[in-house]
């Protein structure tokens, strides 16, 4: 078990593997304990407007405080809770406690929005969006403060149920955006029929956007075929100074990466945009 143990983000992936197994049985055991009692815990990263470096607002990613493991990335758990039924409370949990710290900052001063990613799962739930309106109220807060990121496959999963469930989300007055974007088998002309303000470019592009010249241009008539079309584009994955300045040049919107803040507790927000203005709106070119 010891071995299962240590292949836990491949052995949850495989639909063969023996579901009897008690390894598995423990980390869904754990898992469904974790979401219940608190056991998640979400970081924030920022997303950063180009060129001027205004904090704009935070991705929400989910982690899991295990007592052995430490903090287990979303990769090792979240196929798991698609596969099992999980994924609607750990969604729950994750809206849950975004909300109450974006309402934290706001009371603070802090003008953020934060992003949830949402699974494919979540866009053929039916009662999503009933639950968001009451969450948002609950919080005090507006539609505005949140968004919502789906994948291109997860909304082609079921065209015709998550259209639905994507527009009644939208008529709720929410942003939605379409994440990794580059990475599924999409086409653009696809994406425009989904009521989407956003397009997050996939990092595997951007990463390397500055080493690769077909990434860049990949990256460049993204940006130009997005907007042509009235989408923002938002980059992920800028890791140097050097991709931010060149996303910058290409009329990038917004940016997110390990460059600028890698995702960070809740409570470490407000330095992190402190630091963020000082390094970005100071040092801009007149
Ligand atoms: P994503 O939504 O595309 O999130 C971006 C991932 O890239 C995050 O990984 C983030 O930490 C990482 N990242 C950000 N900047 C950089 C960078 O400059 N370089 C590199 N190498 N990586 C960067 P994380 O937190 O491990 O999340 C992985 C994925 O797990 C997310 O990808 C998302 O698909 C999923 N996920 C996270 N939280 C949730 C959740 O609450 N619900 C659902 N359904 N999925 C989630
Ligand atoms: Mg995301
Ligand atoms: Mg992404
Ligand atoms: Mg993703």
């Amino acid at each position: 078990y010891a071995a299962k143990a240590d292949h836990l983000g491949v052995a949850v992936y495989r639909p063969s593997l023996d579901t009897d197994a008690p390894g598995q049985l423990t980390l869904f055991g754990d898992l469904r304990r974790a979401i219940r009692d608190g056991g998640l815990v979400v970081h924030y990263q920022p997303r950063v407007a180009l060129p001027g470096g205004r904090v704009l607002g935070v991705e929400a990613l989910v982690r899991w405080q295990h007592p052995d493991r430490g903090l287990v990335p979303p990769a090792q758990f979240i196929p798991l809770a698609e596969q099992t039924g999980l994924i609607q409370p750990l969604t729950e949990v994750v809206l849950e406690q975004a909300l109450a710290a974006c309402r934290r900052w706001r009371d603070r001063g802090l003008q953020l929005t934060v992003s949830v990613n949402l699974s494919a799962r979540s866009l053929l739930d039916g009662g999503l969006p009933h639950r968001i309106g009451e969450l948002l109220g609950r919080h005090g807060l507006t539609a505005d403060c949140l968004e919502l990121e789906i994948t291109e496959s997860a909304a082609m999963k079921d065209p015709v149920r998550a259209l639905e469930v994507l527009h009644r989300l939208r008529d709720l007055g929410l942003e939605l955006s379409v994440d990794d974007y580059g990475t599924g088998h999409a086409s653009l002309a696809y994406l425009t029929r989904l009521p989407v303000s956003t397009l997050k470019i996939d990092r595997s592009f951007v990463q390397t956007m500055e080493l690769d010249a077909s990434d860049r241009t990949i990256v460049r008539s993204t940006i130009d075929l997005a907007h042509s079309l009235g989408l923002h584009v938002v980059a992920e994955g800028v890791e140097t100074r050097a991709t931010w300045d060149e996303l910058g040049m290409l009329g990038c919107d917004a940016a997110q990466g390990y460059w600028l803040a890698r995702p960070l507790p809740e409570t470490d927000l407000p330095a992190c945009v402190a630091e963020l203005q000082q390094r970005l709106v100071a040092s801009r070119p007149a």
